[in-house]
């Protein structure tokens, strides 16, 4: 009996889950790849039956008969592979696509620039400490057809990058939050409006809006219309909105007048810490989950490697790894969180983005900024004369030179505001040569 055949681009962690549900549900597969072979242990062994390998692409023909496209989210929409599919008339898809097509089951859809992996790993901890059977996944460690071809969970929480919601067309989440909108992927994003566009996709159908009541990118998306939750740092001003408020000992997490918890409680890095705690509280509010576990998962929340993880102290000195501030806006947002003076370590591949808020935020607030990596001479020019700055080799050296330029009670935190692929193969070698070089440091 001839075979449905689909072909899927990009053989990434994604691509090969995708490869395997659709063998799994009895499809021919063309897997596509643009470099010239796998890594070594990148194939799967054994290789699904049904599935035809093509690495340094595929000639036109091979689409040809292909009743889908499903395009890894780092393909882009201009790959001559996605342009010829849209010619045919053939439907280019994502793999949460798939998923939602297939799998029956809420999803909670958690999407915004920076903070998606934080609040998703709490929502799934509060579900799970209610009682639910849930699994997260998507953009943040199990790709979401991997997933579907696991039991059935009760619930899935999905963190998703604006590449996955522009490809993502059937999802009706149970609840979807935009946590924040700031540039980046600027250079895959043809304007911060088309970015924001693809990030709005998450609230079509859904049943629950939840969004940040002080954030104005997310506040005027298409689509929000009234949200039904809100949340943010300043004090909550109705029943149906989260934040903080003076309580008797201190700030409080609240719910409109309701006291939940005392901002002290709230382990990590305060604001951004209570930021994400408030996001995952409205997200899951309308389920009905035991509020005494949801609180306890909050409590509980260590944080994620390499997101303001503390790695130690040298001579009074604390080293911060945030090597997942990936962009200006979560730099920002990292360097603002602290109010001891920091020695900030910087740089690495800039997007496109603009500098200068990130230089705005950064010149007031540190003793002395230490740059690597391809955009270090643009971010030292939006910093010259505001602060002392240099660019130097590479990380190794820049946590010598920054525990070199601390005082006690400094901090020394690497916060990049760039991706890291120039210097390093991802974001967590780039966190464990920082760790390394702490490790390294003269401890006697
Ligand atoms: P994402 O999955 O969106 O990249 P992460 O949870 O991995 O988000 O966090 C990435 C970085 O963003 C962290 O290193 C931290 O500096 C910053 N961050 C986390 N939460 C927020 C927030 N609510 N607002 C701004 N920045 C944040």
């Amino acid at each position: 009996m001839a075979r449905g055949q689909d072909l899927v681009l990009g053989l990434g962690r994604s691509g090969w889950a995708s490869v395997e549900w659709l063998t799994a549900q009895g499809r021919h597969v063309i897997a596509v790849d643009d470099r010239p072979g796998p890594a070594p242990g990148e194939l799967p062994t054994p290789l699904p039956a049904g599935v035809t390998l093509i690495w340094g692409g595929a000639t036109p023909e091979k689409l040809v008969g292909c009743g889908r496209l499903v395009a890894a989210p780092g393909v882009p929409g201009t790959h001559p592979k996605i342009c010829q599919a849209c010619r045919l008339g053939i439907e280019v898809v994502g793999d949460v696509e798939l998923f939602v097509r297939a799998i029956k089951r809420p999803i909670l859809a958690i999407t915004g620039t920076n903070g998606k992996s934080s609040v998703a790993t709490l929502v799934a901890d509060m579900l799970e400490r209610a009682g639910h059977r849930v699994r997260a996944g998507a953009n943040l460690g199990t790709p979401a057809l991997k997933l579907a071809l696991e039991p059935l969970a009760d619930c899935y929480v999905f963190e998703l990058s604006s590449f996955q919601l522009e490809r993502i067309h059937s999802l009706r989440a149970r609840a979807a939050v935009v946590l924040n909108v700031s540039q980046d992927h600027l250079d895959r994003h043809p304007s911060l409006e088309d970015y924001v566009r693809a990030k709005a996709r998450i609230y079509r159908n859904a049943a629950i809006r939840v969004a940040n009541r002080d954030d104005p990118l997310v506040m005027s998306m298409t689509g929000l219309g009234r949200p039904d939750w809100t949340f943010g740092f300043t004090p909550p001003g109705s029943d149906r909105a989260f934040g903080i408020r003076s309580g008797r000992s201190g700030p409080v997490l609240a719910r409109g007048r309701k006291t939940l918890l005392p901002l002290a409680e709230v382990p990590g890095t305060r604001r951004i810490a209570a930021l994400n705690a408030l996001a995952a509280l409205a997200l899951t509010a309308d389920l009905g989950l035991d509020p005494e576990a949801v609180l306890e998962a909050i409590r509980a929340f260590r944080g994620l490697p390499h997101r303001l993880e503390f790695v130690g102290t040298l001579r009074g000195v604390r080293f911060v790894d945030d090597s997942k501030a990936t962009n200006v806006g979560s730099a920002v947002a990292s360097v603002e969180s602290f109010d001891d003076p920091v020695v900030l370590i910087a740089g690495g591949v800039g997007k496109g983005q603009d500098f200068r808020p990130w230089a705005d935020a950064v010149a007031p607030k540190v003793r002395s900024v230490f740059l690597i990596g391809d955009s270090a001479a643009t971010m030292a020019d939006r910093l010259r004369g505001r602060c002392p700055v240099e660019t130097v080799r590479d990380l190794g050296e820049a946590v010598q030179r920054a525990f070199r330029a601390a005082s006690a009670g400094d901090l020394v935190l690497l916060a990049p505001a760039c991706a890291s692929f120039d210097q390093f193969q991802d974001y967590a070698e780039r966190g464990r040569v920082f760790q390394q070089a702490f490790r390294e440091l003269d401890h006697g």
